[in-house]
């Protein structure tokens, strides 16, 4: 068994007796949510297109070892995998994020070779993580993102982080925090970290046991604990140790983030949860939301990963923005698309479904309301769901060749032809 693998699921009650429930961490999405999720994952796809990415699908679970290549101390590596063996005795992952599988995929379809670069893809769908379910972090949830494989050029970060900030505004999520730090490259962060663990090992004794094990293994990662806030606060900064080069770039990127508009702030702490970045790492807040979830998404640079997969190395740039948290940070996007004419068919000969089927095909989204029931029922039904227009057929417009159309808002009633049907409606809905 991996190091990796997650505890066995000793703590799911599963199913008990005859109650049928979803597994822990998960949640249904109902109507109208499921509508405000699918919309806004439609809304990042036309705007990553306006940027110049392209969709790309990839499975829903990989080999073990393609989330082992983020690094062994990155977090969701460490901790938060959903892993199991297949019946052919794989470790099989669910993903728990977009960049991995994007980069086998890259490499394993030899993409450098083929497509011009740098190689822009975006993604979006169901993550997984095993982690203790609480506000804002469950055991399945969506995200977008996007990757951009083979640009070094420090206008890209500034690109990407744009696009994460202008589909976030586009979508209405309120006040947003934008964050950027810079984890330097293979030249300075050798030297930082030995500067930064004398500093830990100095100040060891008011480290929680998890950061002290660090000192030895992964000493950034103790700038993204909570515990250790205190004593990190006065740590030296990795913006103050950068190279002449890392330097360069990090005040390229701040500078073509204001020249596009936002205002970012330096936040020497922000390292993120995985291991792999190089240069420029993002954040995205929201203030609305608890601060011990309130990361709508981030990112950052990781020119070396591509190597870590086996493939030429070529510089790269990202993010994942958690859809669930969007929403819940107030995006004011709705999906569902109301019904705009509900047919009430007293005739009982299938004229109301022939009416149905034409105002469908004209593209007026129509509903039954309410089949094989009185009339008064289904006029109710139609005020209940608050439906604009009644269309209604019984055996006295049915021998006429004509149907009623009543215009639920004002209550005016007018008979029309059957052949001017769709033509009334829809000056009434215009
Ligand atoms: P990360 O890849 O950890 O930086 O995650 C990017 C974003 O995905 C976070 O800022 C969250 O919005 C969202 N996210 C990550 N993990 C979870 C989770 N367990 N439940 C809900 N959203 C999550």
């Amino acid at each position: 068994m991996l190091s990796s693998s997650p505890a066995p699921l000793e703590d799911d009650p599963g199913m008990t007796g005859d109650r049928v429930q979803a597994p822990k961490g998960t949640s249904d999405l109902l109507p109208p949510f499921g509508g405000r999720m699918e919309a806004l994952e439609s809304a990042f796809a036309v705007m990553a297109r306006l940027y110049g990415y392209q969709r790309i699908i990839t499975p829903t679970f990989e080999h073990t070892e393609v989330f082992l290549r983020l690094g062994e101390a990155t977090d969701v590596v460490r901790k938060e995998m959903y892993s199991f063996s297949d019946k052919g005795d794989r470790a099989i992952t669910l993903r728990p994020e977009g960049t991995a599988p994007v980069v086998r995929a890259f490499v394993e379809h030899g993409v450098a070779k083929r497509e011009p670069l740098p190689w822009k893809v975006f993604y979006g769908g169901p993550f997984f993580r095993y982690e203790n379910p609480q506000k804002g972090r469950t055991r399945e949830f969506r995200q977008v993102g996007v990757e951009a494989l083979g640009d070094p050029h420090p206008d890209l970060d500034a690109e990407v982080i744009d696009l994460a900030m202008s589909f976030l505004r586009s979508v209405g999520s309120g006040e947003l925090d934008l964050l950027v730090n810079s984890m330097g490259d293979s030249v300075c962060r050798p030297g930082f970290v030995r500067i930064f663990s004398e500093f830990l090992s100095d100040h060891a004794d008011d480290l929680c046991a998890e950061c002290r094990e660090r000192i030895s293994t992964n000493p950034l990662r103790a700038l993204d604990c909570k515990a250790c806030r205190e004593v990190t606060e006065h740590a030296p900064r990795f913006v103050d140790h950068l190279c002449d080069e890392c330097r360069a770039h990090f005040g390229a990127v701040r500078e073509g983030l204001a020249a596009l508009g936002w205002d970012a702030r330096v936040e020497p702490r922000l390292v993120r949860g995985l291991d792999y970045y190089t240069r420029t790492t993002f954040e995205v807040q929201s203030p609305a939301l608890d601060a011990a979830q309130n990361a709508l998404g981030g990112g950052g640079r990781y020119d070396y990963l591509v190597g870590e997969f086996g493939g030429e190395p070529e510089p790269a740039m990202g993010f994942a923005l958690g859809c669930d948290r969007t929403l819940a940070a107030g995006a004011g996007i709705d999906g569902e698309r109301q019904i705009e004419a509900s047919v009430v068919d007293v005739a009982e000969s299938g004229a109301g479904r022939a009416l149905l089927a034409e105002l469908r095909r004209a593209g007026i989204a129509a509903d039954a309301a309410g089949r094989g029931r009185s009339f008064r029922s289904q006029m109710r039904a139609c005020e209940r769901r608050g439906v604009p227009i009644a269309v209604i057929v019984g055996p006295d417009e049915e021998a006429r060749g004509a149907a009623a159309i009543k215009d639920l808002r004002t209550g005016t009633q007018i008979e029309v032809p059957r052949a001017e049907l769709v033509q009334q409606v829809k000056g009434l809905l215009s």
